[in-house]
């Protein structure tokens, strides 16, 4: 039988937030004693410095939503993963499927991305996920796959991997797929980790993405495959998020 994992639940605040959006990082520092998961909150680049210095030695870590391969150069507008560590993330989200549409992230960038967060210190929350069209023409599976090995680099161990399961059909549409749809691709997610990690496969966790809100969470998370949530839209009120992460006890 799989191993218990310690559930990790990620908060992706997109391009959202303003300064004052940090009072809903400190409701949920305030609000995270109680909470048996991990929390990560992944807010927009330039909110990082400020989160990580509220939530410095609290329960809430902090990460960031994507960096760039190399570590400083003439990229303009990039963030580095570097910058990341320096500002005080500990984790940063790659190859999320509105990267990989709006900036056309290939595997092959996300895998040199996060070749860049292990250099960094950083821990890399790799998304996959297929769209309502590989999934309709029976793909999904191939294509999670093909993201899977072309995206994680040699070297990955639970102390440096995440993987998100997110379909691109059920990020913010309000859509789940059903307990077994989700449960066929964490294993067979799980079972190329332990091909291709050898030991260390089976203490990757797993997240699944896609329209998590408190109302749905028990029954997303009390799956066995499942190994926490990586959260978009609930992530940004604290009440939500804390009602998500709770739902993992
Ligand atoms: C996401 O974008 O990672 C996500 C899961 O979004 P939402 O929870 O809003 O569907």
């Amino acid at each position: 039988m799989a191993e218990q994992l310690r559930p990790l639940i990620a908060g992706n605040w997109k391009m959202n937030g303003l300064k004052p959006s940090l009072a809903e990082l400190d409701a949920m520092i305030a609000g995270a004693g109680n909470v048996t998961a991990d929390l990560l909150v992944c807010p927009p680049a330039i909110l990082i410095a400020a989160a990580a210095a509220r939530a410095s030695g609290t329960r809430v870590a902090i990460g960031g939503q994507d960096c760039h391969a190399d570590a400083s150069g003439a990229h303009t507008g990039d963030v580095s993963a570097e910058m990341l560590t320096d500002a005080g993330a500990s984790a940063v989200i790659l190859g999320h499927s509105e990267r990989r549409t709006d900036h056309g992230e290939t595997d092959a960038i996300v895998r040199a991305k996060a070749q860049a967060a292990w250099r960094a210190g950083l821990t890399a929350v790799v998304c996959i996920g297929e769209t309502q069209a590989e999934r309709d023409s029976g793909k999904a599976k191939d294509v999670v796959g093909r993201q899977l090995a072309g995206s994680v680099p040699d070297g990955a161990a639970a102390t440096n991997l995440v993987i998100a399961y997110e379909p691109v059909w059920a990020i913010g549409t309000g859509r789940t797929p059903t307990n077994p749809e989700i449960e066929e691709i964490h294993g067979f997610i799980r079972s190329k980790l332990d091909q291709n990690l050898k030991e260390h496969g089976a203490r990757v966790r797993i997240l699944y993405g896609g329209s998590v809100k408190p109302s749905n969470a028990a029954e997303i998370l009390k799956l066995r495959a499942v190994n926490g949530a990586l959260v978009g839209g609930a992530s940004l009120k604290a009440s939500d998020f804390l009602a998500i992460a709770a739902a993992c006890s």
